[in-house]
């Protein structure tokens, strides 16, 4: 579903209005118009929770402990205590989930949340930033969104959790072509970072099934979960992930994020150890 123009020219006129109609931003407003009709007219939040709050949040059972990403229960997996969702490198948070076992979260800490803080601390580098996203940075992310997913819609992801859980980050591109992950760069800072997960309501719509952000601070990061079974019927090359402007429109907060889509990084197999031996 698109937004008309006489929708958008509304917005964008909406935008300008309440900012005390004050002019030199008419691009802006007219683009994030645009991009915030076309993702609010084709997905609904799934979940959303901010970082911090005054008491922890624990998402997910806690007293049925079962991982989500190895699908084991108690007492075959052991669940010392609730784990945080986003890595530290993003800040402080309260935002938990108790269905990831003991041995899952230290495999992800490891790896995936040691590629992810790399990721994050790029974004803030003076140069140009990232120019991709490593498969351990992307895979964090996915697992971050797996982990706020309401239980219902696990059942769509039988194969994003495999591959997430998988530490061996090999793949077959011909399934994750064009997937990647649009960075924004805000000109103000959020005062509450969050995280939020938004499914798609219109089936027949050429936009992933589910949208994943994180936002803290100037950035915010989106991904599209992979694999997942309701897209399946898509073209995977079509699933372009829907970009948003981040701004409010509000006062200095008119100017639309930067924002960058990176693709995966593309990493060429080794040749295995040991095969010279017989060449
Ligand atoms: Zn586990």
């Amino acid at each position: 579903m698109l937004p008309t123009w006489d929708q958008i020219q509304r917005a964008a006129y909406g935008r300008w209005e309440s900012r005390g109609r004050v002019h030199g931003a008419d691009q802006d407003d007219w683009v994030a118009a645009e991009m915030d009709l076309l993702f609010q007219m084709n997905y609904r939040p799934a979940a959303e929770y901010p970082l911090e709050s005054a008491e922890p949040v624990v998402v997910g059972s806690r007293s049925q402990s079962r991982c989500r990403f190895c699908e084991r229960g108690a007492p075959r997996a052991k669940f010392s205590s609730a784990r945080p969702i986003v890595p530290d490198v993003v800040g402080p948070t309260s935002l938990l989930t108790g269905e990831v076992c003991d041995e899952c979260h230290e495999q992800f800490a490891g790896s995936l949340d040691a590629d992810f803080a790399k990721f994050w601390r790029s974004l803030d580098e003076p140069s140009e930033g990232p120019q991709a996203v490593s498969i351990g940075a992307y895979k964090a992310l996915v697992r971050m969104a797996i982990a706020i997913m309401p239980a219902r819609e696990l059942g769509h992801f039988a194969d994003t959790l495999e591959w997430v859980g998988n530490p061996d980050h090999d793949f077959d591109s011909s399934l994750f072509s064009g997937a990647g992950c649009l960075v924004y760069r805000m000109h103000q800072a959020h005062a509450v970072p969050w995280v939020s997960l938004s499914r798609r309501i219109d089936a027949d719509a050429p936009l992933p099934y589910a949208v994943f952000v994180l936002v803290a601070g100037v950035h915010a990061v989106e991904i599209a979960p992979p694999l997942c079974a309701r897209d399946q019927d898509h073209d995977e090359e079509a699933l372009q992930l829907p970009p948003r402007s981040f701004t409010t429109g509000f006062g200095a907060d008119s100017r639309t994020a930067v924002r960058r889509l990176l693709p995966l990084e593309r990493v060429d197999r080794p040749r295995r150890r040991g095969m010279r031996l017989f060449a």
